[in-house]
């Protein structure tokens, strides 16, 4: 591979132990790897001409001077160090991070307290940064006006310097030609071309050059005509349209029903924004990422980039080169598609923004949906997000935004819009739009309860399907039409338990009960412990051990029994029920890769299977018209985790599963299985009435003061030794307490506590939660204490601003 040296000849000279004051300017270098503060480095000469705020950098590091990288954030003047060292060498000549991006990236770096340069280091792809299948080309071109060149050549005895600069005559002005192919035709060798450069004749820059760069999707295709739009959806966007076509930064909320056609008005949207010339960045889960939905932009739009998990580095670097060129009028991609250095930047579309799956669960811990907020207010550019279920957060900020006029001061302040730009006065301006329909009249899902505790009453056994569910599957099958049976819970059982002992038994290394699978192969035959056919293993879901599942008790030797239910059970009840059904089983443990999964939905799509039987995994997005029924397993098996967004997951999960059913011409059913049939947010689901929910569990989060009426900072501390971390908790806690002092009664901190997992992979972990009625003063709390480096450069703090999850 072609390295710095033969890139960048005339740069390695850059003598790299210099600390002297010199005049600048100077470059701010944020170094990857975690280092919480930017360095100043002073520039060669050889390199100021090149340099540009955005490149990724050589710059020597430490008391060894170890070579590091870096992003150049900022050239400036003045350093306010007396001694500083030299930056070594560029490393890639290409802008990594344009200057809106550098803006976000500093955003961030503040927000969710994280490292600039562990910041940019999530930007900027790891195939972009190592330069994976990048070629350069070097460009040669005269450096000189050609009649000097011409009397150059006459005056010269070198035939070789003769041929080059008379092939490079021949070129139109301001022409360059690829090395290689100059040497080739002038019959001279390149290191004697490279001799021209030096004197100073001829230049030679080096150019990326993408073999194979791959035109984005769709680009020859013929473009697919729009739907006409219905009633609901051309009256939403008849009013976005300004927004979209003018440009100005607002944030959109388009809530409508499972099957209202949201996706058409996004399509649309982007259409006015490409017919100006603009591009377009849309945000989907992962999962939805399938080849049937991809299709709607691709057959729509030339110039479609779409970014997945299963891209090879060389492709996902081809597409990013793509995107910077300004080529993809369309980027369509999973969370850090955000980050897509696309140029001139149109509309930016969150479909399905109550997607816990936006959040990443790592530093920097940023919300996909968050950060596709911001950006659009740096960009000027309005931002589309879609639900049927949309989060609390969002749904509050609109209803805050709608009601601002009308309430007082300090609670506007209270609002959590203002977090957006750390400056209250800069209320983002938030607006409503609604689906209320399905489309082409279709109706919404008819829901029926079961209740399980009857139904437990009334036969023996363990049965995991009702009867009324079991009625409907075998009259839905016989009908010729499919069905879709909900479990989000993989595995086969979530407890193996002991009845003398009384005790379920736990990892070895985390603070959870182990889950009991299935071998792959072993066929279901209904197999019970006590007839000792069941062979597996026991998982942790957390930790990912894998034991063998014991004969019996570790304990008293005495008879396990197994608990609860996980998707294999299901599976093996089905198989037993119904002997002749062709159904597959949807969970990361059968779907290896996205491969798996779009196979399978292609065979489900020509309904080679006729039931799908899944986690969450199959609960959004699957649009196939013979799906007339959804069974969901067990309503209630995220109601009880230990998190305040329990009631929200579970609405939105059997929200969205509901509204695969009846998208066709025939009605959908849904048979909602529970043991808690008069739950409030399971009744809510029945009703499939999102802003009754809304209204509801808002009250109960404002009466608890949770987000999103508050804004709360999760911060959670690791250490295999428990006396090790309650120590180095307390001391952080009083950082906080101290930090928070100026703040008076706005932030309330809570902790240290341990985690509701206490202990996960060997390290026993506590929290420290802090809440606000906004988010300015966490933000403060958190810039005194990083300030002293008492978050910094720790793999056992986990600073998360925002959670989604308090697990
Ligand atoms: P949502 O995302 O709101 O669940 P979709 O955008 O997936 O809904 O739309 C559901 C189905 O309705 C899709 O097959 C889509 O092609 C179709 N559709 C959308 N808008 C219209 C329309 N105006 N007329 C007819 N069919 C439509
Ligand atoms: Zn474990």
């Amino acid at each position: 591979m072609p390295g710095t040296e033969s890139l960048f000849p005339t740069l390695l000279d850059a003598p790299d132990l210099v600390a002297a004051t010199e005049p600048g300017p100077f470059a701010a270098v944020a170094i990857e790897q975690s280092i919480d503060k930017s360095l100043d480095y002073a520039i060669p000469p050889k390199l100021l001409p090149l340099l540009k705020v955005g490149q990724r950098v050589r710059a020597p590091l430490g008391r060894k001077n170890r070579p590091a990288l870096g992003y150049v954030i900022a050239i400036r003047d003045e350093c306010a160090f007396p001694n500083v060292k030299r930056i070594l060498a560029i490393d890639d000549d290409r802008v990594l991070v344009p200057p809106r991006l550098m803006e976000l990236a500093r955003w961030m770096s503040r927000y969710y307290c994280t490292p600039l340069g562990t910041v940019l280091e999530t930007i900027v792809p790891s195939a972009v940064r190592k330069r994976i299948g990048l070629g350069y080309v070097q460009k040669v071109a005269l450096a000189q006006p050609r009649e000097e060149v011409q009397a150059i050549i006459e005056k010269t005895k070198a035939s070789k310097r003769r041929a080059i600069l008379g092939r490079l005559l021949q070129l139109e002005s301001d022409d360059a030609i690829d090395i290689v192919r100059l040497a080739g035709e002038s019959g001279a060798t390149v290191p004697t071309i490279r001799k021209l450069a030096r004197l100073g004749f001829i230049t030679i820059t080096p150019e990326v050059d993408l073999p194979g760069l791959a035109r984005p999707a769709g680009s020859s295709a013929p473009a697919e005509p729009a739907l006409a739009l219905n009633e609901d959806q051309q009256k939403s966007f008849d009013e976005l349209c300004p927004r979209v076509t003018s440009g100005g930064f607002s944030v959109n909320l388009l809530m409508g029903v499972t099957g209202s056609g949201k996706t058409e008005v996004y399509l649309q949207c982007i259409r006015e924004v490409v017919n100006r010339g603009k591009r377009a960045i849309v945000l989907v889960p992962e999962i939805a990422l399938t080849p049937q939905a991809v299709l709607r932009f691709t057959a729509r739009f030339s110039g479609v980039a779409i970014l997945h998990s299963g891209l090879t580095a060389t492709e996902r670097h081809r597409y990013w080169q793509m995107i910077s060129m300004g080529h993809a009028n369309v980027v369509v991609g999973a969370r850090s598609a955000i980050f897509a250095p696309v140029p001139e930047l149109g509309i930016i579309v969150v479909d399905e923004e109550h997607e816990a799956s936006y959040k990443q669960d790592q530093a920097p811990r940023y919300h996909g949906r968050d950060v596709a907020v911001k950006r659009g207010q740096i960009e000027n550019v309005p931002v589309l997000l879609g639900s049927a279920t949309p989060s609390l957060e969002t749904y509050y900020r609109v209803s805050a935004a709608k009601a601002e006029g009308k309430r007082p001061k300090d609670e506007v302040n209270a609002a959590p819009l203002s977090a957006f730009s750390l400056q209250p006065s800069a209320l983002p301006s938030y607006h409503l739009l609604t689906l209320p329909r399905r489309v082409r009249g279709l109706a919404m899902p008819h829901v029926e309860v079961v209740d399980m505790k009857v139904e437990n009453r009334f036969r023996r056994g363990v049965h995991l399907l009702s009867q009324r569910l079991e009625h409907l599957l075998r009259t839905t099958i016989e009908a010729g039409h499919q069905a879709i049976l909900l479990l989000n819970r993989r595995g086969y059982s979530n407890f193996v338990y002991c009845a003398s002992c009384n005790e379920p038994i736990h990892c070895h290394y985390c603070d959870t009960t182990m889950t009991y699978h299935r071998m792959a192969g072993a066929k279901a035959k209904g197999a019970s412990l006590a007839e000792g056919l069941h062979t597996g293993q026991l998982h942790c879901h957390y930790c990912l051990a894998v034991n063998p599942l014991p004969d019996s008790c570790p304990n008293c030797k005495k008879k396990l029994t197994l608990f609860g239910l996980g998707t294999q059970r299901v599976e093996e009840e089905l198989a037993k029920k119904f002997p002749e059904l062709k159904f597959a089983r949807v969970d990361s443990d059968s779907m290896r890769s996205a491969k798996d999964y779009e196979l399978l939905l292609g065979r489900f799509a020509n309904r080679e299977i006729q039931v799908l039987l899944g986690t969450q995994m199959i609960a959004k997005g699957l649009d196939y018209p013979n799906v007339t029924l959804v069974g969901v397993i067990s309503g209630d098996t995220a109601l009880a985790l230990p998190d305040f967004r329990a009631a929200e997951r579970t609405f939105q999960l059997i929200t969205q599963v509901a509204g695969r059913a009846g998208r066709g011409d025939s009605a959908g059913r849904v048979v909602l299985q529970t043991f808690l049939p008069t739950d409030p947010t399971i009744q809510a689901a029945i009703r499939q009435d999102f802003v009754g929910f809304a209204k509801m569990e808002l009250e109960h989060r404002r009466s608890t003061s949770l987000p999103p009426i508050t804004r709360m900072v999760r911060i959670v501390l690791r250490d295999q030794e428990p006396d090790k971390l309650q120590h180095q908790s307390e001391v952080l806690a009083a950082a906080l307490v101290d930090a928070a002092a100026p703040e008076g009664d706005r932030v309330r901190l809570k902790g240290p506590m341990p985690c509701a997992i206490n202990r996960i992979a060997g390290y026993y972990r506590n929290q420290i939660v802090m809440v606000s009625p906004s988010a300015a003063p966490l933000q403060r709390v958190l810039a005194r204490v990083r300030e002293k480096g008492a978050l910094a450069k720790n793999d056992r703090i986990a600073v998360d601003v925002d959670p989604v999850s308090l697990l």
